[in-house]
């Protein structure tokens, strides 16, 4: 019976005797034995009660057990929905409650509090794969029949990183999943001798999706480690071809002084999204090593949109191409009518990889996924003349002062390259005046000091007067989410008084 994205990722492990995952301490675990897992685990959540469509709520820390749990659901037709581990016992209550989540599945730490929360099946999985999930999962059969699915079933319900409000839930098809991995294969030619660093999360679709589902795909392997440390992974590089990360990890390596061109001999990909990667990051990486990060840009509702070529220039501070089979188009954000190359306005997406949907929130739904396939992904972006897409910041991080549009990350370019300053973050916060204020955020660069009067002068000869911050702030360091987004929200917060309070 068919089942698109089990036959594809998964039914081929049946005949993998090498290694899928490999793991810290070296261990090898085959395609074979990850199936059988799978298999395993399949069957103790249909003994659970789930049946095809049912959500399962998960939020266990990253392990081998973890990833066949994935496969088990999209063999029995359950829909995966993963959670940040770092989420509180009220947001799992959200969680659990906004998804109707037919059973919860976490550590055996938070059992007792999801029990509190929900009145459905709770099974437990700890990091070293033990748990009452794998208890249950041992007597069962080490072959499962997967269920029956369409391409357009529901393959995963995942929630948005929260960055700008409230997670909401996408809901994602095996045909979503399933395009954007066949492209991916394509474009970074990933083979079967391909092995991946897989040091991201695996509750995030960059993680689970992008890179899980380009090895799986390609009949490849990962070294799955349970987070990035950049110790650790300076000593896995040069027995691995590829590494997809978040800016973090790339800033971490090269703070590692043993890190350059002899660990990355072995290396013929490094991948970045998530975030922006600084252009100061693309320079350095470069220099030390040899290598170009290409730079990606997705996002949960999409799985993944642009990509920088594989071959071809690789331009720092864009997301490169829109991937094959993907449409995107600039619209002014008022209007929706559709912008001229050059300028700036909303990136609206469609094709395979569009979401079906927030879950539970068909009005949201109907304002932001258009009639015509077109996704307004409330990412504020430009296409230069050669077809490279810029991301210029996001919709709701725009500052409106006095009348005037001012896209924050203009300014934070001319702040970054300020002598001292390691980084920087521009919101708006309440002004008597001008409605909302600029207010600069600033990170000095390690032992350096920030001159405050300089940074203004700089700033004065090279911004409009409108667009010239009216406050800065040095910080220690910049707020950010686990997938190393920086959270406005908390600066908008803290800063919140800056001019009235
Ligand atoms: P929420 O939608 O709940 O506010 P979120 O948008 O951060 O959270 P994700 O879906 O995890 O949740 O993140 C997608 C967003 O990350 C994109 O919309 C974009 O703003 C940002 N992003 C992803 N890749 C890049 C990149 N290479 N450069 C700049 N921004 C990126
Ligand atoms: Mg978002």
């Amino acid at each position: 019976m068919p089942n698109p994205l089990y036959d594809r990722m998964f039914a081929p492990l049946a005949t993998r005797e090498d290694a899928l995952l490999i793991l810290r301490d070296g261990t090898r675990v085959s395609g074979q034995a990850f199936l059988a897992t799978a298999a395993r685990t399949a069957h103790a959540l249909t003994a659970a009660g789930l049946k095809p469509g049912d959500r399962l709520a998960v939020q266990v820390e990253k392990s081998p057990e973890a990833l066949a749990l994935y496969a088990a659901c999209v063999a029995a037709g359950v829909v995966f929905l993963p959670l940040n581990t770092a989420y509180t016992a009220s947001e799992l209550e959200y969680f659990i409650t906004d998804s109707a989540a037919g059973a919860v599945v976490c550590g055996t730490g938070a059992e007792a509090t999801v029990k509190g929360i929900a009145s459905v099946p709770v099974l437990t999985l700890d990091a070293d794969g033990t748990g009452s999930l794998t208890e249950a999962a041992a007597g069962q059969p080490d072959r499962f029949d997967p269920v029956d699915r369409e391409a357009e079933d529901l393959a995963a319900l995942l929630y948005t990183s929260g960055t700008t409000g409230r997670s909401k839930g996408a809901m994602l098809s095996q045909t979503n999943l399933l395009s954007n991995a066949e492209a991916l294969v394509d474009l970074w030619r990933f083979t079967a001798d391909d092995v991946l660093l897989h040091v991201l999360p695996i509750f995030h679709t960059h993680g689970l999706f992008v890179a899980s589902h380009v090895v799986l795909a390609a009949g490849g392997s990962m070294v799955f480690l349970p987070k990035f440390d950049a110790a650790e992974a300076l000593d896995w590089l040069p027995r691995v071809t590829t590494m997809m990360g978040v800016p973090t990890f790339y800033t971490r390596l090269l703070a590692e002084p043993g890190f350059g061109r002899e660990t990355c001999a072995n290396m013929r990909l490094f991948t970045s999204g998530s975030a922006p990667l600084l252009a100061e990051t693309h320079r350095e990486f470069e220099a030390r090593t040899g290598h170009r990060i290409l730079e990606r840009y997705g996002m949960t509702e999409t799985n993944m949109n642009t990509s920088n070529p594989y071959d071809g220039e690789r331009r720092a501070g864009t997301v490169g191409f829109p991937l094959p089979g993907v449409e995107l188009k600039i619209t002014d954000p008022e209007t929706g009518e559709t912008l001229d190359d050059g300028a700036s306005g909303m990136i609206e997406v469609r094709g395979p990889n569009v979401f079906q949907g927030y879950w539970q929130m068909p009005e949201k739904t109907a304002a932001e996924l258009r009639e015509d396939g077109f996704f307004i992904t409330g990412d504020i972006g430009m296409i230069d003349p050669d077809g490279y897409v810029h991301i210029v910041g996001r919709a709701k991080d725009l500052i409106i002062s006095g009348g005037y549009n001012i896209y924050p990350k203009e300014i934070e370019l001319i702040l970054d390259e300020q002598p001292g300053v390691l980084e920087s973050a521009v919101i708006g916060v309440p002004h008597p005046d001008f409605g909302e204020g600029v207010v600069a955020v600033l990170v000095a660069a390690p032992g350096q000091t920030i001159d405050c009067d300089a940074v203004r002068a700089a700033a004065g000869e090279r911004l409009a007067k409108f667009k010239q911050p009216k406050a800065l702030e040095v910080v220690e360091e910049l707020p950010r989410n686990t997938m190393g987004k920086v959270q406005k929200n908390l600066l908008r917060d803290q800063f919140a008084g800056a001019f009235t309070g």
